[in-house]
C-alpha cells in the first residue's frame, strides 16, 4: 500500500531570501505531471510543501505523489498476496504453516514489503532508488518508445528490487510504456505481468507472434542469424512489420541461470528465438574495458564479459534490432544513463571500505 505521501520530492530552488518577494522556481517535475507553474502558483491541491531553513535562506521542498513507477505493480502482487496468505508484517514465523508450493511467494512478499517500507521509510526515490540528494530522474526523463519492440519483459530477481547499483531500473523508466517488470518468485495468480509474459512465450512458439529471449545459451543467434533463418525457412515468416516482445534478465549471472531453467528453458521453437549480442557489440565492450564505465556494472566478477550491465546488454541488443540506426539516438542516451546511474551510486555508496 503507498503511504499517502510516498513521493517523489522536489527541490523547487525557491531561492529567495526568507519571505521575500520575487521567488523564481526552477523546477522540474521528475514525474512529468507537475508543471513549473503549478509548482511555481502552488496551485496544485496534491502537492505539499515543507519549508527548511539553511545558512539564512528558504529551501522550500514540494512532495508531490509519485506518479506511476515500476514498484507500483510489485506493491499490488505483494497486496494481493499478503491478502491471500494472511501475512502479518514481518511475520515469517508461519511460513512453514502454509503450503510448500506458496512458501517461496510469502517469502520473496515479505523480503520485497520489507525492502520497500524501507524506500519508503526513508524517502528515497521510488523511480531510481536512491537517496533523493542523488536522484537522477530529472537526467534520465524517458525515451520514449522503441520502434521494432511491442513488449520488453525484464525478469527480475527479487533481491534487485530497490537496489542502489541495479541497472535495469533505467530500462524501466526510459521507456515506461513498453517495459513489464516480472519479480521472480512471485506466482502468477499475484502477477499479471508474468501471466503477460508467460502468454507470449506459449503464443510465440505456436506461431503467433515472435519473442525474443536474450540468453547466451549454446543455441542462442545474434539478431542478424535470426532474421536470416527466418527469411531462408521452408515457410518464411510473415510477420516482418509484427514488433517483437523481447525477455531480459535481471540478476547476478547464478541467479540468472536459474531464472532462465524455472521460467524460461521449457519455451523454444516457432517464431520463439534465444538471442545473443552480435560480435560488433561484443567487440565494442571489449574496446571499452578500460573506460570506467563502458557499460559494466558496478559489482565485479571474476569473469570480466559477465560484468555487462543488464542496461547495457539490453542496449546493444536493442542496437542490434535496429541495424538502420533507428534506435541510435536513445542508445546513445542509454549509454549516458548508466553513467550518470554508475556515478550516481557511487556518490551513494561512498569510498569503497579499507580492508
Ligand atoms: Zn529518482
Amino acid at each position: 500500500m503507498r503511504a499517502a505521501f510516498d513521493a517523489i520530492l522536489l527541490w523547487a530552488c525557491l531561492t529567495a531570501a526568507e519571505g521575500g518577494r520575487g521567488s523564481r522556481a526552477k523546477a522540474r517535475c521528475c514525474c512529468f505531471v507537475h508543471r513549473q507553474s503549478e509548482l511555481r502558483s502552488r496551485s496544485c491541491p496534491e502537492i505539499r510543501w515543507l519549508t527548511q531553513r539553511q545558512q539564512g535562506r528558504r529551501r522550500d521542498i514540494a512532495i508531490v505523489p509519485d506518479s506511476e513507477t515500476c514498484l507500483d505493480g510489485v506493491e499490488d502482487s505483494i497486496k494481493a498476496a499478503t491478502i491471500r496468505y494472511g501475512l502479518r508484517q514481518n511475520d515469517k514465523s508461519t511460513i512453514l504453516l502454509h503450503d510448500q508450493t506458496d512458501r517461496e511467494t510469502i517469502g520473496v512478499v515479505t523480503n520485497l514489503s520489507r525492502r520497500l517500507a524501507g524506500l519508503a521509510r526513508n524517502n528515497d526515490c521510488r523511480r531510481c532508488w536512491l537517496q533523493r540528494k542523488h536522484c537522477i530522474c530529472d537526467r534520465c526523463p524517458p525515451l520514449g518508445h522503441i520502434p521494432s519492440v511491442r513488449r520488453l519483459f525484464l525478469l527480475t530477481h527479487h533481491k534487485e528490487i530497490g537496489l542502489i547499483v541495479d541497472t535495469a531500473k533505467l530500462i524501466m523508466s526510459s521507456f515506461p510504456t513498453t517495459v513489464r517488470l516480472v519479480v521472480s518468485g512471485i506466482k502468477h495468480e499475484f502477477q499479471p505481468t508474468l501471466v503477460e509474459m508467460t502468454e507470449v512465450l506459449k503464443q510465440s512458439t505456436s506461431g503467433n507472434g515472435r519473442c525474443l529471449v536474450l540468453f547466451p545459451t549454446d543455441d542462442a543467434l545474434t539478431f542478424e542469424e535470426i532474421v536470416d533463418d527466418m527469411q531462408s525457412s521452408e515457410s518464411p515468416c510473415k510477420l516482418d512489420d509484427e514488433p517483437w516482445s523481447v525477455v531480459v534478465i535481471d540478476g547476478t549471472w547464478s541467479q540468472a541461470r536459474k531464472m532462465f531453467s524455472k521460467y524460461l528453458a521449457n519455451y523454444s521453437g516457432g517464431n520463439l528465438y534465444r538471442v545473443q549480442l552480435s560480435s560488433n557489440a561484443v567487440a565494442g565492450l571489449d574496446q571499452n574495458e578500460s573506460s570506467i564505465d563502458s557499460g559494466h556494472q558496478l559489482r565485479r566478477h571474476p569473469i570480466k564479459w559477465r560484468e555487462i550491465s543488464t542496461l547495457e546488454a539490453t542496449r546493444l541488443l536493442l542496437k542490434d534490432m535496429h541495424p538502420g540506426g533507428e534506435f541510435d539516438r536513445e542508445a546513445d542516451m542509454m549509454a549516458q544513463y548508466q553513467e550518470i546511474g554508475n556515478a550516481a551510486a557511487r556518490r551513494q555508496l561512498g569510498p569503497p571500505r579499507e580492508k
